[in-house]
């Protein structure tokens, strides 16, 4: 096999980074070189720390180690299902250091945070590094834009100065955030090419919800920094509690999502498709369920291995996600079926719909590995998909479930590959 002999990992040329394509190697190491611009150039104008700067930096640091270390098991498990842009709950702690704390030490704050969850964190050096930067250039031009507004001071702020103040702090927060979309956001959109989904780069709107909240406590941080510091400690056991809700939010959501196709499971499935029906039963519209069988499944495990099966069902899961609506629920029956409720739909659509899955899944190249572990691809598999129309063939979703899995036997039947619509009354007519 090939001569390539292991490399030490500090060796450049054994860098992660060059196994992005290059218009990501090319991105991720302007930004770098942008960022390290910002850096030098705000470093060289700023004065150097004064004796109440440091004592601030070191209560942040205080704090951010005392959440870190409290939270490091949690953590763990929820990032462990996200591919979306980074969520770092320490905004906690780095978002008043943006306010109040000069930009050096800022970074130095970002430093140790990062060092202690690199830890935990368990993913490519480069992406880490670069996560790290992204986050410390937001971090001091987010300074840059509040200091620009001139020095306040908080302790004695008429109610209408107040009002200004807050303002600033806010903006502060857009450029925090904003900027570390642009550069995280970039990455994703470049890698993932014409499959980026905006969802991908923006993150969830609960991910977005979890990162304001947590940049709002950085500020009330920043308040309690200057007006009354001791205090900070409260904000020490509230970011760990906090912490622990994200954790139950997470657990929520995988409680309804299946964790080896990242569909809806069946539990999740069942609710968001009850709700459907429900909605579709009072305004008359119409609403269909496909029912997709993948063929000749058991090949692919017998021939490939059982891990390479389930990248195909992954695959096949995300391909479902692309081809469908957003308002459409997709969800995995069980082994190799897949379930998709469009709502809002007759029967002429449902059997395009049904088609486009069908062609998607016959299109699809996967990338995966054999029985040896070489790397191989999968092509041409096929689905069998049945589909049962709301009220025509059913008013319950067992007697739909039952109509469209009925459809899927006929279609196996005639020879796969295909798609069947049930008939009245539950039973699949002929072709
Ligand atoms: P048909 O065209 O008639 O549907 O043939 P099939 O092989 O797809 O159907 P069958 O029901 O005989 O086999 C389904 C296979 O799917 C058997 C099972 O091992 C496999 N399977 C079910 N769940 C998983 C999974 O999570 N991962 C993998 N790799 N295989 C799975
Ligand atoms: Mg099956
Ligand atoms: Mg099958």
């Amino acid at each position: 096999m090939g001569g390539s002999r292991a490399r030490h990992p500090y060796d450049p040329r054994a860098w992660a980074l060059w196994k992005h394509p290059r218009r990501v190697i090319v991105y991720l190491l302007a930004m770098d070189a942008l960022a390290f611009l910002v850096f030098g150039l705000t470093f060289a104008a700023s004065a150097p720390p004064g004796q109440l700067d440091w004592l601030r930096f070191g209560i942040l640091a205080a704090g951010a180690t005392v959440h870190i270390q409290l939270t490091q098991r949690q953590e763990e498990s929820r990032r462990a299902g996200t591919s979306t842009v980074l969520i770092d709950l320490t905004a906690v702690w780095v978002f008043p250091a943006v306010l109040i704390v000069p930009p050096i030490l800022t970074v130095a704050l970002i430093a140790i945070i990062r060092a202690q969850r690199w830890l935990i964190a368990r993913r490519p050096a480069n992406t880490f590094l670069f996560a790290s930067i992204s986050h410390s250039v937001a971090a001091v031009l987010a300074h840059l834009v509040f200091t620009s507004f001139g020095d306040w001071e908080w302790t004695s702020l008429s109610p209408l100065e107040s009002v200004r103040e807050f303002a600033i702090v806010v903006l502060a927060a857009i450029v925090y955030e904003g900027v570390q979309v642009v550069y995280i956001g970039g990455v994703i959109a470049l890698s993932a090419g014409k499959q980026a989904k905006l969802r991908n780069i923006l993150g969830s709107k609960q991910d977005n919800i979890l990162e304001a909240v947590t940049t709002g406590l950085g500020a009330i941080t920043a308040v309690l920094l200057v007006v009354m510091p001791p205090a900070v400690a409260i904000m020490a056991v509230v970011t760990v509690i906090f912490n622990r809700l994200a954790e139950l939010d997470q657990l929520l959501d995988d409680v309804r999502t299946d964790s080896k196709t990242g569909v809806l499971n069946m539990r999740g499935w069942s609710e968001a498709a009850d709700r459907a029906l429900t909605r579709t039963a009072r305004s008359e519209e119409k609403l269909a369920l496909l029912m997709i069988d993948l063929d000749h499944f058991k090949w692919i495990n017998d021939t490939y291995g059982h891990p390479a099966g389930d990248d195909v069902l992954r695959d096949i899961a995300q391909s479902l996600d692309e081809v469908t609506r957003p308002s459409d629920v997709v969800g995995r029956f069980g082994g190799e079926e897949f379930l998709v409720l469009l709502p809002d739909i007759d029967e002429t659509s449902a059997r395009e719909a049904a088609e486009r899955v069908r062609s998607a899944v016959a299109k699809l190249h996967i990338v995966t590995t054999d029985k040896r572990g070489g790397q191989t691809r999968i092509a041409d598999r096929t689905a069998s998909i049945g589909v049962a129309l709301y009220p025509d063939h059913g008013t319950t979703m067992d007697q739909l479930l039952q109509a469209a899995d009925a459809a899927v036997y006929v279609a196996k039947e005639h020879g796969r590959n295909q798609v069947r619509v049930a008939t009245e009354g539950g039973r699949p007519g002929p072709a």
